[in-house]
């Protein structure tokens, strides 16, 4: 019989959005403010982030990641020069070539690298491999934190990479969709791993962490943010009704809500790790943030979707993936867990599951 699953485990933008953030919401909404990002939630919450990061830093709003990293590249590079991200990386797999189109041609180059990262290595000798007038310039260094396979840069190889990334005289990005994850798991203080990583513009995710859309671009680096506006506005990404992406903020960033929720995710990712170790079921990246890869056959996939659980069959990186968000319980885990293990452990239960579904 298929459960009707209220939670599951495809992806964190699955959720719908917190409480604190859709209080906040409709505590702007009783009232006519001005618009395009001059009313006062949207200041507030500038003031905010500058406050967390401890820096005059500059805030804009965009509706999604994808406009926000596109963004955030078009502001460090030129039409003539080159974007060094994983090859796994949202920048190079899901975003439909925005990066290369918001910056009128620069051009993408994805680097293999261990656990869903980059290292100093392998960037320099990209970058050394050709320097001459007939390629294109190497600019930016994309980060990704967390990484798309749920592991986390360590301040300490945050710190080499921005070494040799100054050295090389890129600017650093940070896709920061899981942002607040990294920030739970390394258990600093947001300033320290943007001052660690050397990060030019950040891209801060809200949207999997229990907003309902927006993700902010924040410049640490003001030279990147002229005409940034223009931009912005250019793209499509200036929304009159500000106080609709800027509000929900004041929710998250109060009462660090914000490193709440990705506390939680990451806690149940870490819970549904012990659990799978326990199935005896191969986890295939170290559990970091708030997602799980895993190598389940076949039959035990059909069995789970069987079920009703959704996740990720198969991704990029390989293996499925399981991941949590704000609001997944331990009750959700454990039933994911309880269901893995019965047919974990019966291969005819297994194959009868897979019989009926073909019907
Ligand atoms: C989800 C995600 C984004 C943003 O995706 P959009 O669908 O454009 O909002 C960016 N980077 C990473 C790593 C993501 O997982």
């Amino acid at each position: 019989m298929q459960a009707d699953r209220q939670r599951n485990f495809v992806s964190d933008n699955h959720s719908g959005i917190c409480p604190e953030a859709w209080n906040a919401m409709a505590e702007a909404n009783s009232h006519h403010v001005d618009a395009y990002g001059r009313d006062q939630y949207t200041k507030k919450v500038c003031g905010l982030f500058r406050g967390i990061f401890d820096t005059d830093c500059e805030v804009y709003f965009a509706f999604n990641g994808t406009a926000a990293n596109s963004l955030a590249l078009a502001s460090i590079c030129r039409s003539y020069h080159s974007i060094l991200c994983h090859q796994i990386s949202h920048v190079e797999t899901d975003e439909c070539a925005a990066p290369e189109f918001y910056t009128g041609g620069a051009k993408v180059l994805p680097i293999a690298g261990e656990l869903g990262k980059l290292n100093p290595i392998d960037i320099a000798e990209l970058v050394k491999k050709r320097t001459d007038l007939h390629f294109p310039k190497a600019k930016a260094l994309s980060l990704t934190q967390a990484t798309e396979v749920g592991t986390v840069y360590k301040l300490n190889e945050l710190k080499s990479l921005k070494e040799t990334a100054r050295e090389l005289g890129l600017s650093i990005h940070m896709d920061g969709a899981r942002f607040a994850n990294a920030v739970a798991t390394l258990n600093c203080s947001p300033r320290e791993m943007i001052v660690q990583a050397g990060v030019d513009v950040l891209c801060f995710g809200g949207t999997k962490n229990g907003m309902g859309m927006g993700e902010v671009i924040i410049l640490f680096n003001k030279e990147l943010s002229q005409e940034f506006d223009f931009q912005l506005k250019q793209s499509g990404q200036l929304c009159s009704k500000m106080r609709y992406l800027s509000a929900p903020w004041l929710g998250m960033l109060q009462d660090d809500v914000w490193l709440k929720n990705a506390q939680t995710s990451n806690a149940m990712a870490q819970r549904l790790k012990v659990g799978m170790e326990g199935i005896g079921i191969e986890v295939l990246y170290p559990v970091e943030a708030n997602s799980l890869f895993a190598k389940l056959d076949d039959r035990l996939i059909a069995g789970m979707l069987y079920r009703g659980w959704k996740f990720v069959k198969f991704i990029a990186a390989g293996g499925c993936r399981i991941m949590c968000s704000w609001d997944t319980r331990n009750e959700d885990v454990d039933a994911f867990l309880a269901d893995l293990n019965e047919l974990h452990g019966n291969d005819e239960d297994r194959n009868g599951e897979v019989e009926i579904m073909s019907h």
